[in-house]
């Protein structure tokens, strides 16, 4: 949540830092400032809502500076205002800060520290812009230091000070923070999507240090003063995949990826003879592996809708009881977790706060604790001992689409590789194998049915509510189909499984109120068909996810989509892909900012 960007080096910074605030949007954008020293005084413009907003007022000012911070806000403290947009100053304005996360006790700090200061907004984060002006003298990185002693809460944190012009300072505590490395220049970000354009040589902050970056150098120390040494790593993510490549919007682009990142996810990581999947980063030895009784799947958001797949993945194909827990709660929820439990948190961004707070409760109960991430180099990556990239790409619409299908083909090939350590059979491990080679085929025969499924989105477009209706493996691409409605197109929708209507939904039905079902050929076939039949007698418009080939479902149905057959497990690889163009041309129909639904962020920092 929130993108911060700096800049320090001999171009102009405003274009630099505008064009990584454009990249960073997708983080937060209820209003944007920048900050840019032109070598004696600083100028600071904010506005509110999107970064293009900001960008407008930039346009008649002749801004001139090569160092600078901008910031695109995600409000956790103080509604949505330009007095409360950063960059942040103090009481004098030769410090601006810009940061990521939420200062906890900064009332405490206030009453303590504050005394006679005037606050000009109503943020945690200028509290923290005060603190650092009470410790200032004459050593920006000194001040930043002695305040962060004093802080609780998470920061992703940028700060410059007019006496200091040459010098950027960063630092970090559960708020992502990487360094740029350029040619006679440095860059900071909160990850690397904005350096792409520039350099793809990237040294990753971690929790408890501090950066001093200037044009003489990078210094990185801990918060109790130890000096710390660094090397950056090259990233592979290019530039051309952050872009739109043509695509009306991100989300569009991403759901047309999929056939070829579903490929990147599996690549290298079957053995089609041996009817087996391995994933080497896993990082457990055949023992540990035979030893594990328990799988807990950590997640949030869709990650917790494609680990919902991966439960029933992992209990048939392995045998493993498997849970699937959000993270906010289990945290809190003294879960019991034993030396036999696996516990995987499943990230697209590796920053989600609540996932990552989770994982630690359970590496602490002595779990095994591995991660399922997209960004290389995210915090989940580096904090867990092992796991697995689901090398989806850069995903950059706030609503996750190819991620959560590589989170599902991540999963299913851990519960092909525990399977057949135990009670799966070469012959079915074979199959599911050869049926996973031709899921990018399949899915592109799902894609090239977009405009057809614009036009259903179309007629439901002004229904006041949904319902999506699934059984068994399809229950949880239920739950990310009306998921995805309601982030994108602010439609009501709930998710049930099928048999469960009968227990109070039914109420809900009639002809005002569309339900889409999934009801595609498989061992629960029958059963959904009762379930569809009991709706169509109540009048809703159906919209049907059907197999190729089962004509019945047009009799049953006001519209279908049909899917290619696939083995049930898979199912969800294709499943999912129609109801995500749906939501999506059921937003674009309603007008809505599909890549930046309201409210939401992607890569949920804050708790
Ligand atoms: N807590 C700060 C604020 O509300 C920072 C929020 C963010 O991460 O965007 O301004």
């Amino acid at each position: 949540m929130c993108g911060i960007i700096g800049y320090i080096g001999k171009k102009q910074a405003l274009p630099i830092l505008i064009n990584g605030l454009r990249r960073l949007e997708y983080r937060g954008y209820d209003s944007a400032g920048v900050a840019v020293s032109d070598g004696k005084k600083f100028t600071k413009i904010k506005a509110v809502g999107k970064i293009e907003k900001l960008a407008e007022k930039l346009k008649p000012l002749d801004l001139n500076g090569s160092v600078g911070i901008a910031h695109t806000r995600w409000a956790t403290h103080g509604g949505v205002t330009e007095a409360n947009a950063h960059p942040h100053s103090a009481c004098a304005d030769d410090l601006v800060i810009a940061h990521n996360g939420i200062i906890e006790n900064y009332r405490e700090l206030k009453e303590k520290f504050l005394k006679g200061h005037e606050l000009k907004s109503e943020t945690d984060t200028e509290i923290l812009a005060h603190l650092i002006e009470v410790f200032y003298k004459g050593n920006l990185t000194e001040a930043v230091r002695t305040a962060l002693k004093e802080v609780r809460g998470t920061y992703g944190l940028a700060a410059m000070h007019s006496d200091e012009p040459d010098k950027l300072v960063a630092a970090r505590f559960g708020s992502p923070l990487v360094i740029g490395v350029g040619d006679g220049e440095y860059f900071l970000a909160s990850d690397t999507s904005p350096m792409l354009a520039h350099t793809k040589e990237v040294i990753f902050l971690d929790d408890g240090e501090i950066a001093e970056i200037s044009l003489s150098g990078l210094k990185i120390s801990s918060l109790d003063s130890k000096n710390i040494t660094k090397y950056s790593e090259t990233i592979d993510w290019d530039e051309a995949s952050a872009q739109k490549q043509g695509y009306e919007h991100f989300m569009l682009k991403e759901i047309f990826d999929q056939p070829a990142v579903f490929k990147d996810a599996i690549r290298g990581r079957y053995n089609l003879t041996e009817g087996t999947a391995h994933l080497g980063g896993l990082n457990m030895t055949s023992e540990q592996m035979h030893s594990v009784s328990r799988v807990i799947l950590l997640a949030c958001g869709t990650a917790s809708y494609a680990a919902l797949v991966g439960k029933y993945a992992l209990e048939r194909l392995a045998g493993i009881p498997t849970e699937v827990d959000v993270g906010s709660e289990f945290r809190y929820r003294d879960p019991i977790i034993d030396r036999n439990t696996l516990v995987f948190g499943i990230t697209q961004s590796g920053e989600t706060a609540d996932t990552l707070a989770a994982l630690r409760e359970a590496k602490r109960k002595g779990a095994f604790v591995r991660g399922i991430v997209n960004v290389i180099g995210s915090t989940l990556a580096r904090e867990t001992d092992g796991g697995t990239y689901m090398h989806a790409g850069p995903e950059l619409a706030v609503a996750s689409t190819k991620a959560y299908t590589n989170m599902v083909a991540v999963l299913i090939l851990y519960a092909i590789q525990f399977g057949r350590l135990n009670r799966l059979t070469q012959a079915t491990g074979e199959r599911l194998i050869a049926a996973l080679l031709e899921i990018p085929t399949k899915m592109k025969e799902v894609l090239a049915q977009s405009e057809r499924i614009k036009t259903i989105a179309e007629k439901y477009k002004d229904s006041v509510g949904m319902l999506f209706l699934g059984r068994g493996i399809n229950y949880p691409v239920a739950l990310e189909g009306s998921h995805k409605l309601k982030e994108i197109s602010y439609i009501h929708s709930e998710a049930y499984p099928a048999g469960e209507m009968k227990h109070g939904a039914n109420a809900l039905l009639g002809p005002h109120f569309p339900v889409v079902a999934i009801m595609t050929k498989n061992q629960l076939y029958e059963k959904m068909r009762s379930s569809v039949e009991e709706v169509r007698a109540r009048k809703s418009p159906l919209i049907l996810i059907a197999t190729v080939g089962d004509e019945s479902a047009r009799e049953l149905a006001d519209d279908v989509i049909y899917v290619p057959p696939t083995m049930e497990l898979l199912e969800p690889l294709l499943n999912t892909i129609p109801l995500q163009l749906f939501a999506y041309h059921t937003a674009v129909a309603l007008g809505r900012d599909v890549d930046r639904p309201r409210n939401l962020a992607k890569s949920v920092t804050v708790e």
